[in-house]
């Protein structure tokens, strides 16, 4: 039989851990054929809403789950993981400045960065989900030196799937018409989904839509989406966050043609090279590639700038607080 591989889940006691872990051990992470073993992470006082949650695992008797590990010590969490999913993370509160929430997910993803480098398996694959996803991905692998950077990822398909989702509905095709759809930069309210590579029916899509509706309505409805899931359901999105985290790690592993990911940058389109901003990305051999040679115009060049010139600032900030 097959090795299981090993998944590590931080955060595992939390929303999105409780929606994702069980689609991880019934097979939808890495495929329907492929055993996993299951180690989550939490911080002391949630160990034992952990230890419930292991145990509705058993009672669903998953065939492709062939154990749990449960505890706070990172050390042992990421001794030799395959995968990682780092959602825990430290939640902005009311009033809490940039500096802090920063200082507060260094604290967190330093050392986990540190746990990984020391701990996980040699083909390690690490996806941020926790926010500044981005910024605590690039801590994590500046505390990494021993793993290959292009492993550490944050996430913005969420970003993705909505977007796609919305201009389906805005055209009224099905998802699957939609093609080439793109967010580049931060995974916060400057990303910026692009319509003008996307098609529809294989035409540009930024084509089909009224430029007021792509730009006052399109954009906004897709960066600000996660606000106006708090409100409508007095509760952050959890179930589609966590689908978006099986969708990036399954694509991943399996391949791809066209997605969106936030990987650390070689310096394509003008984006700097090493901070984690979001790409168009196609996935070969188990490796992120950022689909070249795309004509980016004035109106997508302000928005990408806009949103890189955030992530540089949040790497100048996590330097200046000598958490990188
Ligand atoms: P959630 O499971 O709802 O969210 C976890 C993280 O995911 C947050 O940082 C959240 O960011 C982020 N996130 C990213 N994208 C989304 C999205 N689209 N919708 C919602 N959230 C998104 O948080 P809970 O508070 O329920 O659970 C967090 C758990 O993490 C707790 O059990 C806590 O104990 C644990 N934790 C574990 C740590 C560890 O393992 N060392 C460290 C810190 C916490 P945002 O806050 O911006 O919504």
């Amino acid at each position: 039989a097959q090795t299981p591989v090993k998944v590590t889940v931080t955060g595992a006691a939390g929303q999105i851990g409780y929606a994702l872990l069980f689609r991880i051990a019934s097979g939808q992470l890495l495929g329907a054929d492929v055993p996993v073993k299951l180690s989550l992470l939490e911080i002391p006082q949630a160990v034992k809403a952990a230890e419930g949650t292991a145990m509705e695992l058993d009672d669903c008797a998953f065939p492709l789950l062939s154990g749990i590990e449960i505890t706070d010590d990172a050390d042992k969490a990421f001794d030799g993981a395959n995968v990682a999913l780092l959602v825990g993370a430290m939640p902005r509160k009311a009033g809490m400045e940039r500096g802090d929430l920063l200082q507060a997910n260094g604290g967190i993803f330093g050392p986990q960065g540190k746990a990984i480098n020391d701990n996980a398996a040699g083909d390690i694959r690490v996806l941020v989900v926790g926010n500044p996803a981005n910024t605590n991905a690039l801590i994590a692998q500046q505390h990494a030196p021993d793993v290959p950077a292009e492993r550490f990822t944050a996430m913005t398909r969420l970003d993705h799937n909505r977007a796609l989702s919305q201009l389906a509905a805005k055209l009224q095709v099905p998802v699957t018409e939609v093609k080439k759809m793109t967010i580049w930069g931060n995974h916060s309210a400057t990303q910026y989904p692009d319509l003008f590579h996307a098609e529809v029916g294989g035409k540009v899509a930024a084509e089909q839509v009224d430029e007021t509706w792509l730009r006052d309505t399109f954009i906004p409805t897709v960066a600000k989406r996660g606000a106006a899931i708090i409100e409508a359901r007095g509760a952050s999105s959890a179930a589609s966050a966590a689908n978006a985290a099986i969708d990036h790690v399954f694509d991943w592993v399996n391949g791809t043609e066209w997605t969106s990911a936030a990987i650390p940058s070689d310096g394509s389109y003008g984006v700097p090279e090493g901070l984690i901003s979001s790409f168009p990305v196609a996935s070969r051999n188990g490796k992120w590639e950022i689909i070249q040679g795309l004509e980016i115009d004035a109106f997508s060049r302000e928005r990408i700038d806009a949103s890189v010139r955030e992530l540089e600032e949040e790497r100048a900030a996590v330097r200046e607080l000598g958490l990188i």
